[in-house]
């Protein structure tokens, strides 16, 4: 649609020291600009500040409160969605040309701040340079991309024609879409799902993670400074009493896209099916979940390869990624080798401050390290501890840190095996041969990502043929899914399926309108 080739955003090198200065620059850019502000909720293109705060608070240490949101009462509930309901009446019919001009304008802007987003999420997520690069290329990506689906959908679908008819099958929006995102992406995975429903037409009330609402709000002002009309997108923080199940059980909300827990996930499903006073529709619901993601490494594979696929897929951003890789599944006969390799490199990994880069940073909070705790301590009793299981300290911090973790010989029916526990533990399973490994790997409930390590074209071919996921990656690591290239969404409890990034997510957001006309 006379755009250039899409192309990925390219990672920064932050190995050179020029580039590492200047993102530390950047750092000190927010701590000066940001830290200790109150930034607004957003209605209808207006800024609302007058309510109860709440603050955020760096997870590398929770003394430190970086910045602070409204509290949205449940009148600005009704007045976002309201507002979303009469931009719809002209968003809808808005020029797909002129939404992805908006769309390839942010990412140009986006381009050119890049280090500074990186920073702000680093400060409230505890991501270290290279995973928040990562999450903010993946936001150039995604609004490269859906320019570019914007265009493609417009088309409609050719359909066979009769012979006295004119037929044309074209999309329409459906309406104000609800998003409730996650704090471990607070960017790219909101972003993805609002530019979903605006790229179709629809109108947004965005409800970002309370962790991470900065990652949000300056991605809407990106948007909003791009050209996106006011009013298309309302963005509320505060607590899930005000703004969790009234948000979902809204008669005027048409669709909710959700990506965060399993739990939240079959919560808000449910609800949405049940049909309020006065609304006219059944609810649309896409729900990215959980995973419980393996590698499975056959006897003849690259073993050294595989070992560094597990680590990094399994430690980055300390285990907090439902892509990340929490079940090595290993045959038999080189069990002993992977593991050795695996706890080797594991076993080297620094725990220390995301701003400085440290390879492993702290989980989200208390809570969930808390949360954490519990299967390590259950581990220790069912299987064999082989790295770490203590929590880790950085000096003169207040964050909860856990040191990698690694449990061998952990049986299939294990809460260790079974459970996603969102934190830097892995655990090793022993497989009699590759198929076995094939079989303990979709032994679970999720099936999200998985990784197959060999050489061995028949095993690839079973593996692809049986491994039970949305995303199946073979001979490398399980996460990181490229915007535009692997369509990313799971099978089974970790959701829908919709596939961000893919070419068919947008039909997740649209209705389809047959016109018949007889001349
Ligand atoms: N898309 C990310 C990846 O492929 C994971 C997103 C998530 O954890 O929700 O690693």
């Amino acid at each position: 649609a006379g755009l250039l080739p899409f192309q990925h955003e390219e990672f920064f090198p932050f190995k050179d020291a020029e580039v590492a200065g200047r993102q530390r620059e950047a750092f000190a850019y927010v701590r000066s600009t940001y830290v200790g502000k109150t930034f607004p909720l957003l209605v209808s293109g207006r800024a609302v500040s007058d309510r109860d705060t709440f603050e955020v608070r760096n997870p590398a240490d929770r003394a430190e409160v970086v910045w602070h949101f409204p509290k949205a009462t449940e009148q600005d509930l009704r007045d976002a969605i309201d507002a979303a309901t009469v931009a719809f009446e002209s968003w809808r019919f808005s020029d797909p040309m002129q939404r992805a001009s908006i769309m390839l304008k942010a990412a140009a802007l986006l381009r050119a701040r890049r280090m500074e987003f990186n920073a702000v999420m680093t400060l409230e997520n505890g991501k270290n340079w290279a995973e928040a690069d990562g999450e903010v290329a993946e936001c150039v990506d995604h609004l490269e991309i859906f320019a570019r689906e914007t265009l493609k959908w417009a088309q409609g679908k050719p359909v066979e024609p009769m012979q006295d008819e004119h037929v044309t099958m074209v999309y329409e929006p459906l309406g104000v879409v609800a998003v409730i995102s996650p704090w471990n992406f607070p960017a790219a995975i909101p972003l993805g799902m609002a530019l979903g429903a605006i790229a179709a037409g629809n109108t947004v009330v965005w409800k970002p993670a309370s962790e991470t609402p900065l990652s949000s709000y300056l991605m809407i002002e990106l948007l909003h400074e791009a050209g996106l009309p006011q009013g298309v997108i309302q963005f509320l923080t505060g607590t899930d009493d005000v703004l969790g199940d009234p948000l979902v059980d809204s008669p005027k909300i048409r669709m909710v896209a959700f990506t965060g827990s399993r739990e939240i996930g079959c919560r808000i499903y449910e609800r949405a099916a049940k049909v309020q006073p006065g609304q006219k529709w059944l609810k649309r619901v896409i729900a990215e979940m959980g995973g419980k993601d393996p590698t499975v490494v056959a006897a003849d594979a690259d073993l050294d390869a595989a070992a560094q696929g597990i680590v990094a897929a399994s430690f980055g951003y300390a285990g907090q990624k439902c892509s990340a890789c929490s079940r090595a599944i290993v045959e038999d006969s080189v069990y002993d080798a992977v593991l050795q390799k695996v706890v080797d490199l594991a076993g080297k990994i620094q725990v220390g401050l995301p701003e400085e880069n440290a390879p492993l940073g702290p989980v989200i909070h208390e809570g969930s390290l808390q949360r954490i705790l519990g299967f390590v301590e259950e581990g220790k009793r069912s299987a064999k501890l082989v790295l770490g299981g203590e929590r880790a300290t950085v000096e003169g911090r207040d964050g909860a840190y856990l040191q990698p973790t690694i449990f061998a010989d952990v049986a299939p029916d294990s809460s260790l095996f079974q459970e996603e526990i969102f934190g830097p533990v892995l655990t090793f399973t022993r497989a009699r041969d590759w198929r076995h490994a094939i079989e303990l790997a979709n032994d679970s409930d999720y099936g999200l990502t998985a990784s197959f390590y060999s050489k061995d074209p028949v095993k690839i071919a079973e593996a692809r043929r049986l491994m039970h996921v949305g995303n199946l990656y073979v001979n490398r690591k399980c996460t990181g899914a490229m915007s535009g290239t692997h369509a990313f969404g799971g099978y089974n409890m970790s959701g829908t399926n919709a596939k961000v990034g893919g070419p068919d997510y947008l039909f997740w957001f649209v209705q389809t309108k047959t016109i018949a006309q007889k001349y």
